[in-house]
């Protein structure tokens, strides 16, 4: 059984206190519960040291939202995968659209910062997905394909392992559309046909494949009821602490 995952990016937003405040009340949601998904909140660089402590003994886990594809340096202002991993955190997400359009990250530099992200103990959410156009001009397969080719297909099985997938089509990203469950199935089946070409049945049966865009609690049911959409990576409802934990219990 493929793991299943909700997990929050917070992107730039939240302050200190609030993001605390925040992750707080996740927690405290979830304190007598035992959702049937993992729940992960993704925050930004100045929370992960506190979440430590304020995640100690819950089910909660937490990550980073991208990370510098050396190991340390001369690179002012940049944070390592090393540096994440030791806040305790467990995750880092790498290439999400926002990264790949406004930080001009390609699939080569995002292969970089996978590899470098896993070498140190990181778990990475990659990912991929289609810009409006690409849909419209029906190419949207052959680019998720190339993302997933260049990206990370050339890991090895075991690091494999510790990649989880997210299919977020641009489009969907922070505009209220979502991709109906059948648009989102096709394209998680998609993934899954590709994985199995190039890792075998038993890694692509057992690698989780997120659904990111426009997900809330009113529609979370329906997209996590597709076979092949094992949770999802939720941006905007992930800052509000009923509507994240609804999502999350939208699992089944
Ligand atoms: C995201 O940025 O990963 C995302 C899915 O955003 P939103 O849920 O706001 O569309």
């Amino acid at each position: 059984m493929r793991k299943k995952i909700v997990a929050g990016n917070w992107k730039m937003n939240m302050d200190y206190s609030t993001g605390i405040a925040l992750a707080e009340g996740i927690r405290d949601y979830f304190k007598n519960k035992v959702p049937v998904c993992e729940v992960i909140i993704c925050s930004p660089f100045i929370h992960l040291a506190s979440l430590q402590n304020i995640l100690k003994g819950s089910i909660i886990k937490y990550g980073a939202q991208n990370c510098h594809q050396e190991e340390s340096g001369a690179y002012t202002g940049e944070i390592s995968a090393g540096m994440i991993k030791s806040t305790g955190a467990e995750y880092v997400i790498i290439g999400h659209s926002e990264r790949r359009t406004y930080f001009g990250e390609d699939d080569s530099l995002l292969n970089r910062k996978t590899k470098t992200a896993l070498a140190r103990g990181l778990k990475v959410i990659f990912c991929c997905g289609e810009v409006l156009a690409e849909r419209e001009k029906e190419i949207h397969f052959e680019v998720v394909k190339r993302q997933l080719t260049d990206g990370l297909f050339n890991l090895t099985e075991e690091q494999m392992k510790n990649i989880v997938i997210a299919y977020e089509p641009v489009w969907a990203i922070g505009t209220g559309l979502t991709a109906s469950p059948a648009q989102a199935q096709e394209m998680h089946r998609f993934i899954r046909e590709n994985l199995e070409a190039g890792y075998g049945r038993k890694i692509a049966e057992e690698t989780t494949i997120l659904y990111g865009g426009s997900c809330k609690a009113s529609n979370a049911a329906e997209l996590f009821s597709m076979p092949d959409v094992d949770g999802g990576l939720i941006g905007g409802a992930s800052l509000k602490k009923d509507e994240f934990c609804a999502i999350a219990e939208a699992v089944h």
